[in-house]
């Protein structure tokens, strides 16, 4: 049987991205939407792999199966590595993509240093609250302008020069060859074996209290 790995976002993309580079392994990858309401976990960590164990350990213990958070951002140069973790909120609570990529042309408006990376760590929980985490980074140069339909949040401003497009004219195969999110999952493809034994040593185990019967 798959083992179930809840993926702790409701970011389409994302979804989209992790469902497709782990295609192959024996998981059987759930999202949030497959579970009806649960609470929002509030992303208030100052570091990506705090808000990442923050989302995986909260959605394992509320839902009682492994779960699978990626927390990600880009750090830009010339913003002293802002957004960072505030990318999902660079233009405000609720900003859109177009927003968020909006935002950015305009303060990145007569710098001369373009140069970005996208980071993303991803944790893997259980239960109890352990949790293993991966880590990836890419480096690009943000554009003038947008470029491409593909892909999600900065996409079309993160300009790869090793493939001379925007992570938005790519495919979602070619961008996870290079990106920051590609890079921690394909470690994760590399141990997937050990994860998947980890995660059966380190799941509790639920025992059903014995019913005696009688008002004792
Ligand atoms: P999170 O859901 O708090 O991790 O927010 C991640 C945000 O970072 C997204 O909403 C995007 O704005 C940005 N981001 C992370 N990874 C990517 C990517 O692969 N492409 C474009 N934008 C990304």
């Amino acid at each position: 049987m798959k083992q179930i790995i809840v993926l702790a976002t409701r970011n389409r993309g994302k979804t989209r991205e992790i469902r497709e580079l782990l295609k192959d392994f024996p998981i059987d990858i759930k999202n949030l939407d497959d579970f009806g309401p649960i609470p929002e976990v509030i992303e208030d960590g100052e570091t990506f792999d705090d808000n990442a164990y923050k989302k995986a350990s909260f959605t394992a213990k509320i839902l009682g199966h492994p779960a699978m958070a990626d927390d990600s951002g880009l750090c830009v140069e010339a913003l002293d590595g802002a957004p960072g973790v505030y990318s999902a909120r660079y233009a405000g609570d609720n900003a859109s993509d177009e927003d968020n990529v909006k935002k950015m042309l305009d303060d990145l408006k007569g710098k001369e240093n373009r140069d970005a990376a996208f980071k993303c760590v991803i944790s893997i929980a259980v239960p109890t609250g352990a949790a293993l985490t991966y880590e990836g980074e890419c480096n690009g140069v943000l554009t003038k302008e947008p470029a491409g339909d593909n892909g999600f949040g900065y996409d079309p401003l993160f300009f790869y020069p090793d493939f001379n497009k925007t992570f938005a004219q790519l495919s979602i195969q070619k961008k996870g060859q290079v990106s920051h999110r590609g890079k921690a999952l394909k470690e994760i493809a590399s141990e997937i074996d050990k994860i998947i034994k980890w995660i059966d040593m380190n799941m509790p185990i639920f025992k059903p209290v014995e019913y005696k019967g009688g008002n004792s």
